[in-house]
């Protein structure tokens, strides 16, 4: 603690809106247990760039012994908030509160220079907007169609843009045909569910064919389907990245847009997006008009493969002759608690080989905007899952958030391995359909 200095004041450090809470703070017993699934730990075995150094930090500026200055802001600016330390924590800290409110608190007193406030104020103020991504998705698709990536690639000119932009352009996935997804689809023979699918601002623009794989397999399995062609982003992005006043915003939006919609349960099928929403509760459980809705709300929200195994499978499985490693998303398995249930959907595909990719807890890099504003790290860990995935020998890999999806995409074709990374919905899309791994790269 030597390089953070006192506070002068001798106050606490954060401001009185929901600081870290202290309760949780001192549950905290030091164990240690958190600290070998956590990425930035095992990347650099600093005790302050782990859970346990993080939490300390956070006392510290509580009880006013450091201020907020750049260099303790650096500890919370490396966490990749992938949550691996809260399944891992025996005393039961919850170290996604502590974060989310450590990180307003950053956002709302410290200064960052103008190029990263600019670059950070880039990413929310776009990829949480459907309309200025589909705009964007059409430069994008000419740069693509045209042979100009290819050129560029070929010709190693890439390097001569800002590094901030060859970052994002590493990360642009192959993009696709556009596939549009109803406003109402009705379910296939008898209903048994009504549900809302939430669809996301990344995934509806960029992988718009996963939202339409969800649709096709809810009606397959007996859910009418309501996606609402208004919602709006439901704030994940910025409540990840401390920007407590937008992701309150956003998720009065979404709440209001699905009362609207009377359904049963809300589906996400973007975990990021998934653990969101299940903690709207919290995020506005100071607001009269909103808090107990939001409870209300966050109770129906359902991940796709939580409400598939909920419901015993109707539609028929066609085999699928594959070998696939199946990625489990931060915000789906440490967030939501949510493992299993991806795996028996996969399993129950006739054909369908899965194989464990080791080191499971340790995230790939993605986490929300990390691999955007923090680009080596996340780097760094998008390598390391590719050279754990080479051996396992597999035809696809799938995991259940588009973040991962681009981020180990990215990864495994910088390692020169060519198989697709996929959401886990889509190939139980091509069973129930009937239709090949080809396809689907296309
Ligand atoms: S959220 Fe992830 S990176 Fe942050 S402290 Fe926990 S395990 Fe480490
Ligand atoms: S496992 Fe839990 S109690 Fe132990 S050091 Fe980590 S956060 Fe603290």
């Amino acid at each position: 603690m030597n390089n953070l200095p006192a506070n002068p004041n001798n106050a606490s450090a954060f401001d009185a809106h929901h600081p870290p809470s202290n309760e949780l703070i001192e549950k905290c017993v030091h164990c240690g247990f958190c600290l070998p699934v956590c990425p930035t730990y095992v990347l650099w075995g600093q005790e302050m760039d782990s859970p346990r150094g993080r939490i300390y930090l956070m006392k510290l500026a509580a009880d006013g012994a450091v201020e907020m200055n750049s260099n303790w802001v650096s500890h919370f600016d490396t966490c990749l908030g992938c949550m691996a330390c809260m399944p891992a924590c025996p005393s039961g800290v919850d170290y996604g509160k502590l974060i989310e409110a450590t990180r307003a608190q950053i956002e709302r007193k410290t200064l960052r220079s103008s190029a990263e406030k600019f670059h950070r104020r880039f990413i929310l103020e776009n990829f949480t907007r459907p309309d200025r991504l589909r705009r964007m998705r059409l430069l994008l698709l000419i740069y693509q169609k045209t042979g100009l990536q290819a050129a560029l690639r070929g010709l190693g000119l890439l390097h001569l843009l800002p590094k901030k932009l060859q970052v994002m352009e590493a990360l642009l996935p192959k993009l696709r045909r556009r596939e549009a997804v109803a406003e109402f689809t009705p379910a296939v023979g008898t209903k048994r569910r009504r549900v809302g699918l939430l669809l996301g601002c990344v995934q509806r623009e960029f992988f718009s064919q996963v939202n339409a794989a969800t649709v096709r397999v809810l009606a397959a399995e007996g859910c009418e389907v309501v996606a609402p062609q208004s919602q709006s982003c439901c704030g994940a992005l910025p409540v990840h990245a401390g920007e407590e006043i937008a992701a309150v915003e956003l998720a009065k939006k979404t709440i209001d847009t699905f009362e609207q919609a009377y359904v049963d349960t809300v589906v996400t099928n973007a975990a990021g997006c998934g653990s969101n929403v299940k903690e709207y509760g919290h995020l506005l459980r100071d607001d009269p008009q909103y808090a107990e809705r939001a409870r209300k709300f966050a109770a129906k929200c359902k991940d796709i493969s939580e409400l598939l195994a909920s419901l015993k499978p109707r539609a028929k499985r066609q085999p699928l002759k594959l070998r696939v490693a199946f990625h489990d998303s931060c915000h789906l398995q440490n967030a939501q608690g949510v493992r299993s249930q991806p795996r028996a959907l996969l399993t129950g595909i006739p054909g369908l080989e899965l194989a464990e990719i080791p080191e499971a807890p340790i995230c790939c890099g993605s986490a929300g905007i990390f691999n955007l504003v923090q680009p080596d790290t996340a780097r760094t860990l998008g390598d390391r899952k590719a050279d754990l995935i080479a051996p396992l020998n597999v035809d696809v890999v799938a995991t259940g958030n588009p973040g991962c999806i681009l981020q180990m995409q990215s990864a495994l074709t910088r390692h020169g391995q060519k198989m697709p990374v996929l959401h886990f919905i889509q190939l139980l899309d091509a069973s129930l359909c009937g239709k090949s791994i080809d396809s689907l790269r296309r």
